[in-house]
């Protein structure tokens, strides 16, 4: 590891270990995507097979009835090559859905921060290995919670106790989308404005995926920093000097019986 990325890593990884633990508000340590005005004009790159397609239409049209995001689904590439590398879109946020195998995890949202701290890419994956885990309730309610991550929301339990929000644990019914808590915890995230932008509104995304990387994206999640019963955070230093952080939804009590 360089010494730049040692140093990102100290400076970044006090805040984490808090932020697992801190959920009253359920921001993700306060990341949020950098921008110059409200709301934020997202584009959410569509790698999902037709059997995703209409959770995703509707998280997204869920998401955007929030006040500071503008979120805009585009067609991206869908053969299973791509959705299983799922490689992160600079300054957009790609979502995927592919059998990534029974390695632990239903659904897995990734952010790449910027020096600044800003999220400047991330990803939204849904693993279809888990096929039996998968009602159209359960599909809704995970897809929603890892693209809520990628926004930077945190979860408002992870006690299985149901807050009327996919950003629960709950398989209640009613936690299949975002409630009024969720828009206002997103309207403080996003209640002041940056310098720069962070995103990207480029109709044609440039690929960030190059040699070795493609590789080690599938499943290289760096170091296990926070974790319980229901989901663990990692963190990898990248070689540009950025930090990847995922947020991992844990199949753990979802075994095949
Ligand atoms: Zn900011
Ligand atoms: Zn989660």
């Amino acid at each position: 590891m360089k010494q730049q990325q040692k140093l990102a890593l100290a400076l970044i990884l006090p805040g984490l270990m808090l932020s697992g633990l801190a959920s009253a508000t359920h921001s993700w340590n306060n990341y949020h995507w950098a921008r110059t005005s409200n709301p934020l004009p997202l584009i959410v790159v569509d790698s999902t097979s037709p059997e995703w397609s209409s959770e995703l239409d509707a998280t997204v049209n869920a998401w955007n009835a929030s006040k500071v995001l503008s979120l805009t689904p585009v067609q991206g590439e869908t053969d299973s090559r791509t959705r299983k590398r799922c490689s992160m879109v600079t300054g957009q946020m790609r979502v995927c859905n592919a059998a990534y195998g029974q390695n632990g995890w239903l659904g897995l949202a990734s952010i790449n921060l910027d020096s600044s701290g800003h999220i400047t890419k991330g990803t939204a994956k849904m693993n279809d290995s888990y096929s039996w885990y998968w009602t159209s309730e359960e599909k809704n309610h995970v897809m929603c919670q890892e693209v809520g991550h990628v926004f930077g929301l945190g979860h408002t339990s992870e006690d299985g106790t149901s807050q009327g929000t996919c950003m629960d644990y709950s398989s209640d019914i009613n936690s299949q989308w975002p409630n009024a808590h969720d828009y206002e915890e997103l309207a403080t995230i996003y209640g002041h404005l940056d310098s720069y932008n962070s995103y990207a509104t480029g109709s044609e995304p440039p690929s960030t995926c190059k040699g070795r990387k493609c590789n080690s994206r599938a499943f290289g999640l760096g170091h296990r920093i926070y974790g319980n019963e229901h989901f663990e955070i990692w963190a990898e230093a990248e070689e540009d000097g950025t930090l990847t952080l995922h947020h991992v939804y844990l199949a753990d009590g979802h075994e095949e019986h």
